[in-house]
């Protein structure tokens, strides 16, 4: 007689057995598990990257909202709409991409759910397990965590490091796969803070070319610059190189959430037309279209308000980001350094060797301050002797307040 399993063996806790390998290179987000952690309102939280609510523009929003559910609006807002995104949208950005250098039209856009989804889909679109994704180091722990379901090896890309070209394929074939592409950060990067040289963009899609793989130029925090001028994308670049966006080997993703809100979900990515159409398809796929409503009310909120929204947070940010750095000069002991960020919501703490960041944090939310231990954003979990600050959470008596008790809890610790 067959033998058959019992309840308990067939109950739905021992699905997990069947679950894809694919699923063990999926991690709890470190951030995540941390913020849950931080409902105590009297922890001071450099935790966290995520915009002040405070400055949401919430009644462009209503607005917009209640216009978008009206009679004779709310068929289009409510209804199932085409994958490519919201059409208005899509023009809204195709003059914001112009005002970037960025020559495009409607057809190089694909509207996504938060960049991040875009990320996703470009892990999906290229990697094959063990091809390579070169990242800098550190790097958007966001980004890692999207492409690691696609299994792939990551290497170190370093646009100042002149590691021969050669050695970066023959690592890569000898892994079992090619190298696909180049993520990075153009602007005020996530974690480190620092921003790209038009030198080092250059470089980057030098060695791309040389290497015969595509570019993701990751531009969430674009906008929020609040020092220093600004810097063009490298999909501009490409541009003023080759003459057509047909030819760039750049895909841009931009976002809403930095600028506008993060909770709408509505992000874009700006290629070639033919990597526009295989993002579509796995949109088709994936979840059909980005929310049709969220995507009306952005619209309707970008021609509105766009850039006096962008100059209010540029102001409030500008200001928070000289509150931490002031800060760190006066409470951070001999043998600790920062990067001195010119936008974005990070600045990166590198400890005195042998101090490690997560040890660090147990100690700091004793003393009422969290941050997020750096090592989770380094693809092989290495330099654990750093930290994430984000400033755009706390204003400026809180940094001096929270920065001081860190400052402590270090000292303490050497
Ligand atoms: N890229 C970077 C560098 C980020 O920091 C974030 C958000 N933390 C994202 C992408 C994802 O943003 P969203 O999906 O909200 O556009």
């Amino acid at each position: 007689m067959e033998k058959k399993m019992s309840l308990s063996q067939n109950s739905p806790a021992r699905l997990n057995t069947l679950f894809a390998k694919r699923t063990q290179k999926m991690k709890a987000s470190e951030i995540r598990e941390l913020l849950k952690l931080l409902d105590q309102p009297d922890i001071i939280s450099f935790a966290g990257g995520i915009p002040d609510p405070a400055y949401f523009p919430r009644v462009a929003f209503e607005q917009a909202m209640l216009k978008a559910t009206s009679e004779q609006a709310a068929g289009v807002a409510l209804q199932y709409s085409t994958s490519e995104g919201y059409t208005p949208l899509r023009d809204w950005i195709v003059d914001y991409m112009g005002r970037h250098g960025v020559s495009c039209t409607r057809d190089n856009i694909l509207i996504t759910a938060g960049s991040q989804q875009a990320l996703d889909y470009l892990g999906k679109l290229f990697l094959d397990p063990n091809d390579t994704a070169l990242v800098a180091w550190p790097t958007y722990m966001g980004a890692l965590g999207a492409f690691n379901a696609y299994e792939p090896r990551y290497d170190r890309f370093d646009p100042q490091a002149n590691r021969p070209i050669e050695d970066i394929t023959a690592d890569a074939e000898a892994a079992g796969g090619r190298v696909k592409f180049v993520y990075l950060s153009s602007d005020f990067a996530n974690p480190t803070g620092v921003t790209l040289t038009e030198d080092q963009r250059l470089t980057v899609l030098k060695r791309a070319e040389a290497l015969g793989c595509a570019v993701i130029e990751d531009a969430a925090y674009q906008e929020l610059r609040y020092q220093g001028e600004e810097v063009k994308p490298m999909l501009a670049l490409e541009i003023e190189q080759k003459g057509s966006i047909e030819e760039c080997r750049t895909i841009y993703l931009g976002s809403f959430s930095k600028t506008l809100a993060p909770g709408l979900r509505v992000g874009w990515a700006v290629a070639a037309k033919p990597v526009i159409q295989q993002m579509v398809l796995t949109k088709q796929a994936a979840d059909l279209q980005t929310a049709t409503i969220n995507q009306i009310a952005v619209n309707e909120v970008a021609r509105g308000v766009f850039n006096e929204h962008v100059a209010t947070l540029r102001e409030v940010y500008g200001a928070r980001l000289n509150a931490m750095l002031a800060a760190l000069e006066r409470h951070m002991p001999e043998g600790v350094e920062w990067t001195r960020p010119e936008g974005g919501m990070f600045v990166w703490v590198t400890l005195p060797k042998g101090m490690g960041g997560a040890e660090l944090l147990v100690k700091a939310l004793e003393a009422k301050v969290a941050f997020v231990p750096g090592g989770a954003f380094y693809a092989d979990g290495s330099h654990t002797n750093t930290l994430r600050l984000n400033f755009s959470m706390s204003p400026a008596a809180k940094i001096e307040e929270g920065i001081a008790r860190l400052g402590d809890v270090i000292r303490a610790q050497m």
